[in-house]
């Protein structure tokens, strides 16, 4: 079997213009290219278009992953293709890689099989530069508030408080926890700081949920990076960083257009983690597919109550956008994992098991369907090593929850593997849905209720509990005007609990929240649940080991 780089490496690509204009009648005018196959479409060329109306808009999520992969990103690529096959004019919107895990454990992120999105490796590595611009910006804030300090802290700001901190898009344990500004009188006011992977920084929220220029800004300003010794917070406003940031995000802004294998367009534009972040690509990628194309296929981080719930209660409630259907990835072998089987056995036929990890994926569809208010389908992403008994035994287990499933094969045949699952989506977008889309909470709700109300209704938890110091923070913000927002939890996504070994439907167990963080600019409340990573390492045998530049200039390696 061929690898996905060797798929990858191997395919002709058609030019980026062509691409554009067939697919979504984009004038070339109205592209910024990099290259033959990548573009920037024009920010104020998709402002021009805002009085079009919308597709529809298909949410691809799936049960809590599994150490093997469910295949969202892939089950995305390959359901945009099985549309663009039928003759519907699709696109799929997805979240820019970082080269953190690329070069760390997880590999790329731009697919894999014959259902990826091309050119891989640009993809996966710097592409258009959207990331270096996040970091710089980024940056360039850090910089400005040394400065500020250095020059005299007219803002009386209290170093010790200065939460916002320096970025790169690389895993590098050593830079979690750093001093800055040593070396003397010249060099500024000693202190503290560290260093965050891009994806996880405010700025990589606030680039994914702008829909305008002028709201970029106003997001920046918002930022608090940190208090004064009077304990008021300090914004990116007051440190008269915000025009200058939104400068160096400008062209960044314009999201990114591909094409997939076979010739479908995308747009990879932005790519926030879904714990400390909401975990979707940009609104303004979204909103541009949703104005081009009669379906957006996305995909939001993680398992649906996490990258779904996200894309609710976050992405849609600041934008307004609605997902018409979503479609929840499972597998056989997550449902055997989360049924209690060991990582090294997946590969053996297990219908029990299957059934047993059924509780997993039922309330997640419960979670859709009842609390979000989504109609769905299941798509059943077909590995090689499972039995036909196993993938019948997942569509009889999940038509008796009155949902209907779809095995798809889209990773080993492209989109005619995913055409049955593209004609059960054309159906749920055609049908009137039984439901009323709704975010798990309201606005007006204190910032507690709103945990609760995650925890309660969708993780199956019994009690919030809160640490001490946790829960001073959080009045804090309730006290500095902030207790509208909507939260964000941070917790891993292995489980709906906060341990990642208690897999299936854990019930009544303690949501504790050690943690709370303000991302004023992004517009959420970060709450943390468990250990979080913002600066991931590396894992003793690295991808970046077996990552290889060959004499020709064919890169290898990357999966
Ligand atoms: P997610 O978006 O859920 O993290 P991806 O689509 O990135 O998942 O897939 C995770 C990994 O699993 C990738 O390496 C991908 O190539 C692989 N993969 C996905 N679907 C299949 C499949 N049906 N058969 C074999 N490998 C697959
Ligand atoms: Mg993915």
């Amino acid at each position: 079997m061929q690898s996905d780089i060797e798929i990858a490496n191997a395919a002709v690509l058609r030019p980026i213009t062509d691409v554009a204009y067939e697919t979504l009648g984009i004038p070339e005018e109205h592209l910024v290219r990099y290259g033959h196959h990548k573009a920037k479409v024009d920010l104020p060329y998709l402002t021009s278009l805002a009085e079009r109306p919308l597709g529809r808009l298909v949410l691809v999520t799936a049960l809590s992953p599994t150490p093997p992969g469910e295949g969202k990103t892939t089950t995305t690529v390959g359901l945009t293709d099985a549309l663009h096959g039928l003759g519907h004019r699709s696109v799929a919107c997805l979240r820019e890689p970082s080269m953190g895990p690329v070069f760390g454990m997880k590999g790329g992120a731009a697919g894999g099989g014959w259902s990826q999105v091309v050119p891989m490796t640009d993809i996966n590595l710097h592409f258009t530069g959207d990331f270096a611009a996040i970091a710089a910006a980024n940056n360039l804030l850090a910089a400005l508030i040394d400065n500020h300090v250095h020059h005299g802290n007219e803002l009386e700001i209290d170093v010790r408080s200065v939460t916002w901190k320096r970025v790169l898009d690389m895993n590098d344990r050593a830079l979690r926890q750093v001093a800055v500004a040593l070396g003397g009188h010249a060099n500024g006011f000693p202190r503290e700081d560290g260093f965050d992977i891009v994806v996880a920084s405010e700025l990589m929220a606030i680039f994914c949920l702008t829909e305008s220029y002028a709201d970029l800004k106003r997001r920046i300003g918002d930022i608090v990076i940190g208090y004064t010794r009077a304990m008021k917070p300090v914004t990116a406003r007051e440190i008269g960083a915000d025009g200058a940031m939104a400068v160096v995000l400008r062209d960044a802004l314009s999201p990114n257009l591909v094409q997939t294998l076979e010739g479908a367009p995308a747009f990879v534009h932005g790519g926030p983690f879904a714990n400390i972040a909401h975990g979707c690509s940009s609104v303004i990628a979204t909103r541009a597919g949703l104005r081009l194309a009669d379906i957006v296929v996305t995909e939001a981080g993680f398992g649906a109550d996490l990258g779904a719930e996200k894309f609710v209660d976050i992405k849609c409630r600041k934008s307004g956008l609605r997902p018409d259907a979503a479609v929840v990835v499972a597998t056989v072998r997550a449902l055997k994992y989360h049924g209690g089987v060991a990582l090294a056995d997946l590969g053996t036929e297990d219908l029990a098991a299957v059934e047993a990890g059924m509780v997993n994926l039922r309330r997640h569809l419960d979670n859709i369907r009842h609390a979000y208010g989504i109609p769905c389908v299941v798509a059943v992403n077909r590995f090689p090593t499972d039995t036909d008994a196993e993938i019948a035994k997942v569509v009889d287990l999940v038509a008796a929850e009155g949902v209907r499933a779809y095995p798809a094969t889209h990773f080993a045949d492209g989109g005619v593997g995913a055409q049955d699952l593209a004609k059960g989506v054309l159906e749920t977008l055609d049908s009137p849905s039984p439901y009323t889309f709704s975010y798990t909470y309201d606005d007006d709700l204190s910032l507690t209720e709103k945990v609760e109300a995650i925890a309660t209704r969708l993780y199956g938890a019994g009690l919030v509990t809160w640490d001490a110091k946790a829960r001073r923070r959080l009045t804090r913000i309730e006290t500095d005007g902030y207790g509208g927002l909507p939260v964000c939890v941070a917790k891993t996504q292995y489980s709906f609990s906060t341990d990642p070994a208690s897999l299936g439907a854990p019930s009544d167990h303690e949501l504790h929240v050690r943690e709370v963080r303000l991302s004023a600019g992004a517009g959420f409340v970060v709450v943390v649940c468990g250990d979080m990573m913002t600066m991931p390492g590396l894992p003793r045998d690295p991808s970046a080991s077996r990552i290889d530049l060959a004499d020709d200039g064919t890169i290898l390696g990357l999966s």
